[in-house]
Order: C-alpha cells, then sequence, then structure tokens
C-alpha cells in the first residue's frame, strides 16, 4: 500500500464524477478520478442530449464527457484507470481496495459511481447478452441494419433506443409490460409518431433465442390483456405466449446503482442501494453521506431525477463540501475564495 494520502478521491468519470474534478481541481485539491469499469458513464451510450444548458444545437453525450475530461485535466484532475471494490471507511483517512489489487488512502471520497443497466430476467439472457441482445442502441444499433428488433420498456430510454434504432432496423417493436407509457409526453409521442415503431402492450420477454454463432433469431412473449402477465401468470391467471422472429432485442428497463463496494461500511443506502445524502442544520440538501468524508453525487444518490444537468450538479457540491471537509479537517474554516466563482 502506498503511504501517500489524497486529499481527494472521485469514484467514477461520468459528469458527476467529471463536475466534481473540475471544482476540486480548481480548487488545488488534485483529485484523482478513477474511471471505473464505464469510463465516462452512461452518456457514453447516449446519442443527442438536448437539455443540457448551452447546447441550443444539442451535444453527442461522448462529445460533453471528452469536454467535461479534457476540462477537469486541465485544472489538474489526474485520471486512473481501476475500479473499488472494498472500502474502509470507518477511520481517516479512508481506504479503498481497487480492482488493480491496491489500496490507496485519502481524506475524502466522493463516490460518482452511477447506475447500470438491469437485465430483466429473460431465458438466455446471459448466453445471448453481446450477440444480439444489447443494453445500448447507440453502440449496438448499426448491428441490425434491415431486422426486425424489440425494444423492452417503457420510459425514456425506451423510447430514445427506439428511435435511434429506426435509423437501422427494417421495424422496431417496443414491448412495454402495462399499457402506459412511463416515458416523458414528448419522447412518447415521437416514438408513437414515428411509422417504424409499433407498441406491444401489457407484454413481457420471456425467453430469447439464438446462439452466440448465429446471434438473436427470436423471441418468447407472454401477454395478459390487465398487463404484468409474467406476475398473473405467478399467481395462476392464464397468459397468452407467442415466439417472434426478430434479429435483436434491446433492455431500457432501467438502471441499478454501482454502490456495492459500499457494503459493510457506513453509508446509508435505500433498498435499492441508492446512496442517501444529507441534509445541513437548516434542513437544505448537501452531498454528504452518514460517513464523515464520503460525499455523493449523481445517478448514484438520485432515483428521482436522474439527469445530466443534476449530475454535473450534484458533483459540484460533492467537491464544494469534500473542500469544506478538509478545511475542517486542517482546522480551518476559511473557504478558498477561487472555487466559488
Ligand atoms: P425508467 O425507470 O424511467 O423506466 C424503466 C422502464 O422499464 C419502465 O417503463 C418500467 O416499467 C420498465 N421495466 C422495469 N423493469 C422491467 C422488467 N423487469 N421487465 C419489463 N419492463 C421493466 O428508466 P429509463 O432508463 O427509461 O429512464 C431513467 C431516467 O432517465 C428517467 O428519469 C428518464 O426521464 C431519464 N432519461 C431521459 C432521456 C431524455 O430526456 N432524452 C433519455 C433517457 C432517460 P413500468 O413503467 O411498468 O415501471
Amino acid at each position: 500500500m502506498s503511504t501517500d494520502v489524497h486529499d481527494l478521491v472521485i469514484a467514477g468519470s461520468g459528469i458527476a464524477g467529471l463536475s466534481a474534478a473540475v471544482y476540486a481541481a480548481r480548487a488545488d485539491l488534485n483529485p484523482l478520478v478513477l474511471e471505473g469499469d464505464e469510463p465516462g458513464g452512461q452518456l457514453t451510450l447516449t446519442t443527442d442530449v438536448e437539455n443540457y444548458l448551452g447546447f441550443p444545437d444539442g451535444v453527442g453525450g461522448m462529445d460533453l464527457i471528452q469536454r467535461g475530461k479534457e476540462q477537469a485535466e486541465q485544472f489538474g484532475a489526474r485520471f486512473r484507470h481501476g475500479r473499488i471494490d472494498n472500502a474502509a471507511l470507518d477511520d481517516q483517512p479512508l481506504e479503498l481496495s481497487l480492482s488493480t489489487n491496491e489500496t490507496i488512502r485519502t481524506r475524502t471520497l466522493v463516490v460518482a459511481t452511477g447506475a447500470s443497466a438491469r437485465w430483466v430476467g429473460a431465458e438466455n439472457e446471459d448466453e445471448l447478452m453481446g450477440y444480439g441482445l444489447s443494453t445500448c442502441a447507440t453502440c449496438d444499433g448499426a448491428f441490425h441494419r434491415g431486422d426486425d428488433v424489440l425494444v423492452i420498456g417503457g420510459g425514456d430510454s425506451a423510447m430514445e433506443e427506439a428511435l435511434f434504432l429506426t435509423k437501422f432496423a427494417d421495424s422496431v417493436t417496443v414491448v412495454h409490460r402495462r399499457d402506459d407509457l412511463r416515458a416523458s409526453e414528448i419522447m412518447a409521442d415521437r416514438a408513437r409518431d414515428h411509422d417504424d415503431i409499433v407498441f406491444q402492450w401489457n407484454t413481457e420477454l420471456e425467453a430469447i433465442h439464438g446462439s452466440p454463432e448465429e446471434g438473436v433469431t427470436g423471441a418468447t412473449l407472454v401477454t395478459h390483456p390487465d398487463g404484468y402477465p409474467t406476475e398473473k401468470s405467478e399467481s395462476g391467471h392464464d397468459i397468452n405466449r407467442e415466439t417472434v422472429d426478430i434479429g435483436g432485442v434491446f433492455y431500457a428497463v432501467g438502471h441499478t446503482p454501482n454502490t456495492g463496494f459500499l457494503n459493510g461500511t457506513g453509508v446509508e443506502r435505500d433498498e435499492r442501494g441508492y446512496v442517501f445524502t444529507q441534509t445541513d442544520d437548516t434542513g437544505r440538501p448537501t452531498a454528504r453521506t452518514t460517513v464523515a468524508g464520503v460525499f455523493a453525487a449523481g445517478d448514484v444518490a438520485d432515483p428521482r431525477y436522474r439527469q445530466a444537468i443534476t449530475s454535473a450538479g450534484t458533483g459540484s457540491m460533492a467537491a464544494l463540501d469534500a473542500q469544506d471537509f478538509l478545511e475542517t479537517l486542517r482546522g480551518t474554516d476559511e473557504p478558498t475564495p477561487t472555487t466559488r466563482a
């Protein structure tokens, strides 16, 4: 284990981690950013971001991330590969065991590890993930020119994925487990109005057919007129089952926060694993977690808004809170004026 103690380690290099890195680097905290398993986070899997302030014509997700990284590096943030497997957070300095078998020590930690795409649990999904089954249309859509494909889910991601896939696929069927979309009206309307997108309501994916050699060739779908067919079937109702020929399946059923490495620490999380952040003495939000010196930003602490702009905002909050904590540790409460501009 290195004897160095960092001032600030930022776990995650999505927009929350990058925003924290820009603020912390400007405050001369010399932050170390651990890029994690998916450097750049979810935005690298998105096409155009149209609702990030300051880009009236939209901005590519990857472009936004690359610019953010450049900006953080310009101010002195350091980036390295690695994922935290375990953390000992009871005492100062905090100790982080990495996937590379190293242990690093730090006075503060910003948890900005985001959330990963969920799978639905259909038969054969383990075998076919990456072979015609995907959680990212932006990454894999171009492999499906001329195919009929399914998108599973009814939220904004499903609409976005479906719309993107129309560039390549012959037909896109959105399979949703009930008959009412969760997606925002604007996204839902765009998908509903598209000639190449059809909706299959009250339907779930039971099994995917194919092999790694030939890819996805079909799927078994189950339907019940009142929705949630799997649950209905488990409680003894009759469901309709059909097998369809398709060339690809895209999952868009939400995300799970990447917080497993916090097991056994005092960082409190909700039942889904999202980190709780604390309010201050006046009841206003902060990025503090239940462990001193540990802060959280972005989707890992936000099952509600989950927007690029809110992630960037909470990233800046986490860096400012970490800075205040470090100043307290050093026995001075004087904020550094340059960081507040
Ligand atoms: P959501 O949680 O919003 O939606 C997940 C969808 O998947 C829901 O329709 C849900 O069904 C369905 N689902 C969940 N589990 C299963 C399962 N096991 N089997 C079948 N269906 C399932 O996640 P999203 O990723 O769509 O969106 C996350 C956040 O990101 C949202 O706040 C969204 O607004 C935002 N976003 C914004 C975009 C934009 O503005 N361009 C683009 C993408 C995301 P049910 O509805 O029945 O719960």
